[in-house]
């Protein structure tokens, strides 16, 4: 019998093209700590976390592409937010 994969799991198998020289996703570094927490929540990815400083830590690699944080930030936080550039960006392993 095949054991079911954790989220994390699955998570691990994607492969990521790090594309150096565009940030997909631009951030607010000022951001609420409040609209930094809900985003925190919801990105699956687990992008969005507070620093030591209560300021927003953000890292667009790794990135899943779902477009959950530019939906929820309201206009808020996420700046800009387009795909990565051809051929680079998230290489889901497990569909
Ligand atoms: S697009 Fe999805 S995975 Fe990427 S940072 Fe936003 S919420 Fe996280």
């Amino acid at each position: 019998m095949m054991r079911e994969m954790s989220v994390e799991q699955k998570l691990s198998s994607n492969k990521f093209h790090v594309d150096e020289g565009f940030a997909h996703i631009e951030v607010d570094k000022d951001a609420s700590r409040d609209d930094i927490v809900r985003l925190a929540k919801l990105c699956p990815a687990g992008l969005y976390a507070l620093d030591d400083h209560d300021r927003l830590a953000f890292d667009y690699a790794g990135c899943l592409e779902c477009g959950t944080c530019l939906v929820a930030s309201k206009g808020v936080v996420v700046r800009s937010w387009d795909y990565p550039r051809g051929g680079m960006g998230v290489e889901f392993r497990l569909g």
